[in-house]
């Protein structure tokens, strides 16, 4: 196996990962590079450095910070809470979203560095939730920003969050970044 052969994916430790290593190690000390696909190269990038934004509109938002703290961890995935949309690439809407709140969301989505990716979090941010019917919520967020996963649930577990944020990755895994 050819490490230009590489994709990417997450090879877990184990005889695979030692396959690639060696013949890694091996290419550099023969030709003193390595060859990749830069498509690859990049989606393993973006998917490795995910910056969330720290927006939570409702009871949901606290499974995020669930997700993010020491039980689920979210580091390890290179998911790292940013307080500013100038900084991140994805945005959780954790929580109800009002009629109210919608224009003040989709000011902070077009302040996020492209590209950039969008997580609904719980029923209410999907479509509406319990408040379906009412006069003051939107109903889904995906009416306002374009959504890349939704997590179902009321809320969703921290382990669901978690889960879909894995999705996001596998999707930005498989995005072709150069027309052919
Ligand atoms: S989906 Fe449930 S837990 Fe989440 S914001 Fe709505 S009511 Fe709260």
């Amino acid at each position: 196996m050819g490490v230009s052969d590489t994709s990417f994916a997450p090879v877990p430790p184990g005889p695979d990962q030692d396959v690639l290593l060696r013949a890694a190690t091996a290419e550099v000390q023969d030709k003193g590079f390595i060859l990749a696909n830069l498509d690859n190269l990049i989606n393993w990038a973006r998917s490795g450095s995910l910056w969330p934004l720290t927006f939570g509109t409702a009871c949901c938002a606290v499974e995020m910070m669930h997700t993010g703290a020491s039980r689920y961890d979210l580091d390890r995935f290179g998911v790292v809470f940013r307080a500013s949309p100038r900084q991140a690439d994805v945005i959780i809407v954790a929580g109800t979203l009002c009629n109210k709140m919608a224009p003040a969301f989709r000011k902070i989505y077009d302040q996020m560095a492209e590209p950039r990716w969008v997580i609904s979090m719980g029923s209410c941010a999907n479509g509406g939730g319990y408040y379906h019917y009412s006069y003051s919520v939107v109903r889904g967020c995906d009416r306002v920003v374009p959504v890349d996963v939704y997590v179902p649930g009321c809320p969703p577990t921290a382990e669901a969050l978690l889960y879909g944020v894995l999705v996001l990755k596998n999707k930005i895994r498989r995005t072709n970044n150069f027309a052919r």
